[in-house]
């Protein structure tokens, strides 16, 4: 048997099959260790025959292939070869993204474990042997007993005895590290709603491929997703569940848990390694039908899929940032199409791009307009800050909101403040000089962190000592300017003395329950007010949360991003979303400087349909995705003219292919990078806006010809970071 073999590098010179010789039960999708260039290295089996193309003498035969069940299923051969020609990646770093890191570095094995029980024939055992009968006699009222435990309390050498004589059998077995706790709570399906009941049939029923579920904030989208995926279970099909990051959802983590108990398997980053592993061969053989998880688990290694579900689907982070640079939403269409299934899309605010398709009726559009019990979506009022600056008010709260926090807080009730600034404030100024204090490795302002009185860079995490006096002209006016969530906690307890306040940011989670403790504190009623960045907006269910604060409502306006509008109106709506979820009404106070702002009006009155109308238009007239393609192609490398010269010769090539396509054009430029360092690496880029895709595979050629061993060229599709 010869087995066609793609060797575990990834690097475009060796991205072709190299053929070894096998024993002859190998089967395709396994692991191997195979001899090459000298060295022994991992590779992945992409399949078997009975015969080569080589002449016999000039083949060598693998090291060892792994695993009794192939770890790669069929399909994962068809979905490499569609993304490495899709991402111009090598096929070996796609056929990774298939496999936990864990089990390709072979830094956890499986583990297994001794049980012993009674052999059904007895075996003389000798009067004087007392530890040995009191062995027979324990093991007698039961089925089996850990191995480990028998040795422990009655004696190896008796136990080995009664091995040696037949009288017991031991045997041992694979067995798998658990990381569902044991569930307490019971969790029923919830009778469903009309709306719901009517959202469910229309997905099961349509015949497209795509579904977008656009439903307001507590519409009740989760119960949908939940009796999708238990629908198909009883089909005795598979399903995947994806959210946005499923360790900020510690809530949605054990209703999931008690819902499917051991049929799914959960993978997120507060695992640990073995327990990934683990829990990824549960879903490999078939144990666990579900999978649920953050972006990556959209390659989880399931078959006969029924259904994908992508919850918050006009999330950022479903765009990985490390290569291959996947849009989750493509891969989750790739594999529905594979598997003739569903792909479910929702969210209360769709990504234009998504919600045009379903318009144009590309995908089945599901709009759930009332919150669950038609309870009233929380009343948005703004506050307008340039008002609150003229009557002196210096804080980084309006009138408006301190008297809704007050409120708030006699009745018992619990409030968030968001905004989107860790740290004290945003920038360390010397007021003489203009001074600003930048990190060493990055081209990016320092952070002052007043816990720990140092100064941090929020792009590579140094800190830095706080500075007694000015670096440049040796003044003391050292001044901070903007707000973050550090200052803002301090001056809501200056505000409300009584009220316990925390705080949840990058700095505040760390370890694996980090975001877990802190959002369950806030659950069990142990704090009053919750600050927090992002990690606030997303998903949380608080009952008693009935009032909203967004500090700085217009920050990301001040972005010049074609996108800024969009997530502006997102930020506010799923921020707000959190306020009155239960039976008590619900309010927001949304704090800006420029109130008359259009996008703030839609978000105000939850107007989707209002955003999206007006939105594609002004995308239409001036040439913005999804009516045309932004295309960056980054350049980074420590040695500044190296990555100069890169970029010099990225752009002569695109200028080539603008020569031949001046049409598809709309725009081409080169530059730096705003920021124009990250640790220690120099980056460059070049900017294009295309007219359509037609030129993207010649982009991503340029990107691969144009890397070196010191210079790193990507590309990167509509990015929704341009930093
Ligand atoms: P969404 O995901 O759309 O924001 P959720 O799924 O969190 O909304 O639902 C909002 C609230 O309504 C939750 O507390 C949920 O438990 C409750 N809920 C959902 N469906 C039902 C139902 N059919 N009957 C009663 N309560 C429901
Ligand atoms: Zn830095």
């Amino acid at each position: 048997m010869y087995a066609q073999v793609i060797v575990d590098i990834a690097h475009s010179q060796v991205d072709k099959i190299f053929e070894y010789s096998c024993p002859p039960d190998t089967k395709a999708g396994s692991r191997v260790k195979v001899p090459f260039g000298g060295r022994i290295i991992d590779g992945f089996i992409l399949g078997v025959s009975e015969k080569s193309s080589y002449p016999p003498e000039k083949i060598k035969p693998v090291k060892e292939v792994f695993d009794e069940l192939p770890a790669l299923q069929e399909e994962c051969f068809s979905l490499t070869e569609r993304l490495s020609s899709r991402y111009k990646v090598p096929k070996a770093s796609v056929l990774r993204l298939f496999l936990p890191s864990e089990m390709r570095l072979g830094k956890v094995r499986e583990i297994y474990k001794k049980y012993a029980k009674l052999n059904d024939i007895a075996a003389p055992i000798s009067k004087s042997a007392k530890r040995q009968r009191e062995i027979i006699d324990y093991l007698s009222t039961r089925e089996e007993c850990d191995y480990t435990y028998l040795c422990n309390e009655f004696g190896r050498g008796a136990v080995n005895s009664l091995e040696e004589k037949g009288a017991i059998a031991v045997e041992k077995r694979r067995i798998k590290r658990n990381p569902v706790p044991e569930i307490i709570s019971e969790e029923n399906p919830k009778i469903l709603t009309y709306m719901q009941g009517n959202a469910i049939e229309s997905i099961e029923t349509s015949p497209k491929r795509v579904h977008l579920i656009h439903g307001v904030t507590g519409s009740g989208k989760t119960e949908i997703y939940l009796q999708i995926i238990a629908n198909e279970i009883k089909k005795g099909k598979s399903a995947i569940f994806l959210v946005p990051e499923i360790s900020l959802t510690p809530q949605m983590l054990s209703q999931l848990r008690a819902r499917f108990k051991g049929e799914a398997a959960i993978i997120h980053s507060g695992l640990s390694a073995g327990e990934r592993f683990d829990e990824w061969w549960r879903l490999r053989s078939g144990e666990a039908k579900i999978a649920i998880g953050a972006r990556s688990a959209v390659f989880a290694p399931l078959e006969n899929i029924g259904a994908i579900i992508i919850d918050e689907e006009h999330d950022s982070s479903y765009l990985s940032e490390t290569s291959p640079r996947y849009s989750t939403v493509e891969v989750a269409k790739m594999r529905a199409e594979y598997n003739g299934c569903k792909l479910i899309l929702g969210s209360a605010t769709p990504s234009v791009e998504s919600y045009k398709e379903a318009v144009e009726g590309n995908y089945n559009l599901v709009t759930l307009p009332e919150r669950i019990n038609k309870r009233p979506m929380p009343e948005i009022v703004i506050s307008d800050m340039r008002k609150e600056v003229k009557r002196g008010n210096p804080s980084p709260f309006s009138a408006a909101l301190r008297e809704e926090l007050d409120a708030t807080l006699k009745s018992g009730n619990q409030a968030i403040i968001f905004l989107n600034r860790r740290g004290y404030s945003q920038k360390v100024i010397c007021r003489d000089c203009g001074y600003v204090a930048k990190c060493e490795n990055c081209d990016v302002s320092l952070t002052y962190h007043s816990e720990e009185d140092c100064l941090k860079c929020h792009y590579c995490g140094t800190r830095y000592r706080m500075l007694p006096a000015c670096p440049d002209c040796g003044g003391v006016h050292i001044r901070y300017s903007g707000t973050g969530t550090q200052r803002v906690v301090e001056e809501l307890s200056a505000l409300f003395p009584a009220s316990r306040i925390i705080r949840m940011d990058n700095d505040t989670v760390s370890g694996k329950d980090g975001h877990y403790k802190i959002l369950s504190k806030f659950a069990k009623k142990e704090a009053d007010i919750l600050v927090g960045t992002q990690m606030i907006a997303k998903g949380h269910d608080f009952p008693a949360v009935t009032l909203v604060g967004i500090l700085d409502a217009d920050m990301s306006l001040q972005f010049s991003d074609y996108r800024s509008g969009e997530r502006t109106f997102q930020l506010i709506t799923q921020v707000a979303g959190r306020s009155g979820r239960a039976d008590m009404k619900g309010k927001v106070v949304l704090q800006t400087y420029c109130p008359e702002n259009y996008i703030l009006r839609y978000a105000v009155n939850y107007d989707y349909e209002g955003f999206f109308n007006n939105e594609i238009k002004i995308r239409e007239a001036t040439y913005f995705p999804p009516y045309s393609l932004i295309c960056r192609v980054m350049v980074t490398g420590e040695d500044d003219k190296k990555a100069l010269d890169a970029l010099k010769g990225v752009y002569f090539d695109i200028e080539e292919l603008k020569k031949t396509n001046p049409k598809e054009f709309i725009f081409l430029n080169k530059m730096h990078s705003p920021v124009k360092k990250i640790q220690g690496k120099h980056r460059y880029q070049v900017l294009m806006r295309l007219k359509s895709y037609a030129l993207l595979q010649k982009i991503y050629a340029v990107s691969v010809s144009r890397t070196t061993s010191d210079v790193l060229v990507y590309v990167e599709e509509n990015p929704t970071n341009l930093s």
